[in-house]
Order: C-alpha cells, then sequence, then structure tokens
C-alpha cells in the first residue's frame, strides 16, 4: 500500500504512544499467515500491527506451552519436529510430579477453608453488630466504643490467625478463639 509505505510513524491503539512504524511490525507465525492468506504457507508474514511491540509483547502469554500447544505448532510448521518432539518429551516427563504438586496444594487449601470461612463470618458478626449500634439516632457512646474495640479486636485476631495459618503453624481444623461475644448475645444482636 502506498499511504503505508509514506507512513513513518503511527499511534498505538492500546498505549497511544505515537512510535516510529518499525515498532509496529510483527512477523507472524506460520499458522497465522497461513490463515491471513487463506492457504498454506512455508513463508512467515510481516504484518504492521495495530499495536506497539512493547504491548504486544505485554499481552502474549507467558505460561508455558501445554501438550496440545506444541502438537498444533508442530503441525503448523510453527516448532520443528524435533524441538517439539523434546519439548513434549520433557513436558510429559513433568507431568506426574506436577499433578501431585496440584493435588497437594488443593488438599491444603480444602483443609483450611473452614477455618477461613468461619474467621470470616465471626468478623462479619463484629462488623454488623458495630454497624448497627453506629447508625442508631444517639446511640450509646460506651456500646458504641465496645463495639468498635470488638470489632478492631476480631479483625486483629483474624490477621494473626491467618498468618499462623499461612505459615502452617494450625495445621486442620482447629477450635477458633474468637469469641468474644457470648452466643445469646450474638443471637439477640441478629434481629
Ligand atoms: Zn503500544
Amino acid at each position: 500500500m502506498p499511504a503505508n509505505q509514506n507512513l513513518v510513524q503511527k499511534i498505538c491503539t492500546r498505549c497511544g504512544e505515537i512510535k516510529d512504524v518499525s515498532a509496529f511490525k510483527r512477523l507472524l507465525t506460520l499458522r497465522q499467515s497461513s490463515a491471513l492468506l487463506k492457504r498454506p504457507t512455508t513463508r512467515r508474514l510481516t504484518v504492521i500491527s495495530s499495536r506497539c511491540r512493547t504491548c504486544w509483547s505485554d499481552t502474549k502469554r507467558k505460561t508455558p506451552l501445554t501438550l496440545k500447544d506444541i502438537q498444533n505448532k508442530k503441525a503448523s510448521g510453527d516448532l520443528h519436529t524435533i524441538v517439539a518432539d523434546l519439548m513434549e518429551q520433557e513436558l510429559r516427563r513433568a507431568i506426574p510430579e506436577r499433578r501431585a504438586r496440584v493435588m497437594k496444594e488443593y488438599w491444603q487449601k480444602k483443609k483450611r477453608e473452614p477455618i477461613i470461612e468461619s474467621l470470616a463470618q465471626q468478623v462479619a458478626l463484629y462488623k454488623k453488630r458495630y454497624l448497627a449500634t453506629k447508625r442508631k439516632k444517639n446511640p450509646d457512646h460506651a456500646l458504641l466504643r465496645q463495639h468498635s474495640e470488638e470489632y478492631e479486636l476480631a479483625k486483629r485476631f483474624r490477621k494473626e490467625l491467618m498468618a499462623q495459618i499461612n505459615l502452617n503453624n494450625i495445621p486442620k481444623q482447629t477450635a477458633i478463639p474468637l469469641l468474644i461475644i457470648e452466643h445469646n448475645e450474638r443471637t439477640a444482636t441478629h434481629d
């Protein structure tokens, strides 16, 4: 296109910066080139992208290729057969390890969930009670202060407990020492 040839600078549609047109050149993969030409090709095309190279690399995937990705790249010719086979071998070798790690993390998380949920519920109760007192037209100041302090205390307890949980010092469902409010009082604030 003659208009494009004369163009030396271009504005990026993502970051809005004006850059030299060379910063927008993008080498397509074989698959993308074939898609653009609507026919198989062994030559990779270069296009002028609407985004600059910096923005483009920002949006590029950062996760490692999956088995399927490797097989697709091998089929399209974007990965050399030998390279693709080596990558596939390496990935297959690592799969059991990764699966074991994922399972371990899953169970660790599962074990912690009841405590975390319970902590959140309890803190929510203190918050609810404090806000209910605060919203009253003429709140009892002593009571407001007490509820406020207890809410802060509950938050602090939760934070400390969460830190302990995260350090794995609390292994599994432990009794939660966070009950400042007596049961009766708590049910009374519920209505
Ligand atoms: Zn940009």
